[in-house]
């Protein structure tokens, strides 16, 4: 298991294709002094370690050795459901230093390999050795600060931000569908066109930690409510219902999968024990009361490979090949990109995709991007996957046959 993380990790490294970003070369000075602030943060009379910020997030920070420093990740729950250990703090020194970071995951392997920023925004692979359990890195702390994080930091204002720029000066709506367990705001983007019924639900970010899924999300959204011809047509026909980060207070703490009270939302669709899960529930059935009806569904994750998981032909949902045909169609106009179906359904476990299928007795999907599947290649994926879904709504291709 740790073999094969390496093996990955090591693999994606050579593929990873982001901007580099070079470093001031300063001369070393070193302290030994450090107080543990609750063991949440290191800091010293020189070097500051911590993560008082949006998604920050390491268990615990100790000092081992001459600017060596051990922090340990824990997941929120024991034994974790999902082996996704997020990480994300911020190096900053008052004179340039050479640090060494020794970083373990408790009862657990190492997922993501680390990113570095100066601005949270461009990112690059930091390099690092992986040793067994420890994965360890060597950085050179200045007085300007760096984050270091397992993905790229999409936080809850990058959402509000991207959806107020998405809205502006068009007929979607961008409204608060209701609150998380902390009281953060659940958002969502309307595109309602008064002729047409059909709604697309397009969902996100569940699980804190899947990036690549919301790196989809967002051109994938920005495709079905562009000015295209096609879009535009699409628009006329189908409602379309985004709610791009569900689990903001999992995102705001950096969990590594559930929400605020330890619960994994995407095993809470059967139950609704969750306000984040019950209110969508609600609001989906309003919308049927209100002669509404649901279509289609894709909620975006994140997992080793680019997987699609889907419902079965023989399920029983309304046009049962519509999806193989959508994704066959896919796969035909990205010869470079190999197209994974993975049909399955499992009834008692609470996920979002089973949930559309048995209570609106239509398709839905789990569209999973690959950990460190290259930035650009997932965007040119949800573009793809965006136009061919509109194109096969919109076609007069029979869905009930092969
Ligand atoms: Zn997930």
């Amino acid at each position: 298991m740790i073999l094969i993380a390496i093996k990955t990790m090591k693999k994606h490294l050579l593929n990873y294709s982001l901007l580099l970003i070079s470093f001031l070369l300063l001369s070393c000075a070193s302290t030994t002094s450090v107080e543990k602030q609750a063991n949440k943060s290191c800091v010293s009379a020189n070097v500051k370690i911590t993560t008082d910020f949006a998604t920050g997030r390491m268990d615990e920070c100790t000092l081992i050795g001459e600017n060596e420093y051990l922090i340990t990740l824990i997941p929120e729950n024991i034994p974790p459901i999902n082996s996704s250990p997020w990480y994300a703090f911020k190096i900053q020194a008052k004179q340039a230093t050479d640090i060494r970071i020794i970083m373990k995951v408790q009862g657990d392997v190492h997922r993501y390999p680390p990113k570095i920023s100066t601005d949270a925004k461009k990112w690059a692979l930091q390099k690092y050795r992986l040793k067994g359990e420890r994965l360890t890195m060597d950085i050179k702390a200045t007085t300007t600060p760096v984050i270091i994080a397992g993905q790229e930091i999409i936080n809850n204002q990058y959402y509000v931000d991207w959806a107020n720029k998405l809205s502006q000066g068009t007929d979607f709506t961008y409204q608060e569908l209701g609150k998380s367990t902390q009281g953060r705001s659940i958002d969502k983007i309307e595109s309602r066109n008064k002729n047409a019924k059909e709604w697309i639900v397009i969902l996100g970010r569940q699980h804190p930690p899947e990036i690549t899924g919301a790196l989809a999300l967002f051109p994938f959204v920005e495709t079905l409510l562009a000015d295209s011809p096609l879009a535009k047509k699409f628009r006329e026909k189908y409602n379309i219902l985004v709610l791009p980060n569900i689990n903001p207070d999992g995102v705001h703490a950096g969990n590594w999968r559930s929400n605020a009270n330890g619960i994994d939302l995407n095993r809470d669709w059967n139950d609704f024990s969750q306000v984040e899960t019950r209110q969508i529930n609600h609001y989906l059935e309003q919308l049927v009361a209100q002669g509404q009806k649901i279509k289609f569904a894709v909620d975006f994750h994140s997992t080793r490979s680019d997987v699609f998981y889907t419902m079965p032909v023989d399920y029983g949902v309304e046009q049962p090949y519509l999806v193989k045909h959508w994704l066959g169609d896919l796969d035909k106009q990205m010869p470079d990109f190999t197209v994974k179906q993975k049909p399955g359904n499992n009834p008692d476990a609470g996920v979002s995709k089973q949930y559309f299928s048995d209570k609106f007795g239509v398709h839905a999907i789990t569209y999973e991007m690959g950990d460190n599947t290259d930035r650009y290649q997932i965007k040119r994926i949800a573009y793809n996957a965006a136009n061919t879904l509109m194109a096969t709504l919109l076609s007069d291709v029979n869905h009930n046959k092969p």
